[in-house]
């Protein structure tokens, strides 16, 4: 009896120590199977990692090709528009948000590099933040408004086809130089108050317009009863300055019947400054700045 009573004991104790075993060997299953899961949880986090990576990778073999492309026709301050965020591609304030047929740019210049044959215009433009290098404040007695300011290159050249056109009794100012993106996107706005066809043809969108060069001016005259109008090449001063400008380097920017090329109406006062040698080519053969560059 004792002695079955020992085995009862033995088997008793055997019994425990299985039941253990099992539960220990329940208890690691277990932890294996919960690491398991966690290592299952973790991998795809690993896959999308090396996704990304691919991802970048593949970002980075693109990006040369497209520095490479850029490097062949464009300068060194000139961008992609799709690289610059241009503000007044936002919708203006209180205005509707069409694009109001303004067309794609096909460069943006970022910088002033000092070139006199600067393009801007309605596909070639300038950011917000372009700033004209080597600008001076004009006199005020040649001007309608205090502190309107030029290229200094621009300026002299002026001064001098000025001082010229006063010489023969002509009363010449400038009623406009250069202008911010600010200073145009306002007058934009304004011009489209006016109507849309006008504002195309009439105003620059902020960030194309030739004035943010400091290389052009709009003239004004006493025979004018200083506005602006388009009959000033048939007044003695305005055909002076049409067969004169060239010169002193500057060019009659918007020409009749050349709309559709230089996107803009026929603006008598408008000169724009490009030295004397290539303006001289240009007014001699009547043809607008896209045509002598190959733009148009
Ligand atoms: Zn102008």
């Amino acid at each position: 009896m004792q002695e079955k009573t020992w085995d009862y004991n033995y088997s008793k104790g055997e019994k425990m120590k299985k039941l253990i075993a099992i539960l220990l060997s329940l208890m690691l299953v277990f932890t294996f199977a919960a690491c398991g899961d966690k290592e299952e949880a973790e991998e795809p986090a690993d896959t999308q990692e090396t996704a990304e990576e691919v991802q970048e990778e593949t970002a980075e073999t693109e990006e040369p090709e497209q520095e490479t492309e850029t490097a062949d026709v464009k300068k060194d301050n000139m961008v992609d528009p799709s690289e610059v965020p241009l503000r007044g591609d936002e919708p203006p304030k209180g205005n509707d948000t069409s694009s109001r047929g303004i067309p794609e740019l096909k460069d943006v210049l970022t910088y002033d590099d000092g070139d006199l044959m600067v393009l801007v215009n309605k596909y070639h433009g300038v950011t917000a933040d372009y700033e004209p290098t080597d600008m001076v404040v004009m006199d005020n007695s040649l001007t309608t408004w205090e502190n309107i300011r030029l290229k200094k290159v621009a300026y002299d050249a002026y001064v001098k086809m000025q001082q010229d056109a006063a010489a023969k009794g002509f009363n010449l100012k400038v009623c406009s130089g250069y202008r911010t993106y600010d200073g145009q996107q306002q007058l934009f706005y304004n011009a489209l108050g006016v109507g849309e066809e006008y504002a195309h043809m009439s105003s620059a969108y902020p960030g194309r317009s030739e004035h943010h060069t400091g290389l052009a001016v709009d003239i004004t005259s006493a025979s004018m009863g200083w506005g602006l109008t388009q009959d000033f090449a048939d007044y003695p001063d305005g055909k002076w300055l049409y067969e004169h400008c060239h010169e002193y380097g500057f060019i009659l920017r918007y020409l009749k019947g050349s709309e559709d090329i230089t996107g803009y109406k026929y603006e008598p006062w408008h000169f724009r400054y490009v030295g004397v040698e290539v303006a001289t080519e240009i007014m001699e053969k009547g043809i607008t700045l896209e045509e002598y560059l190959g733009e148009a």
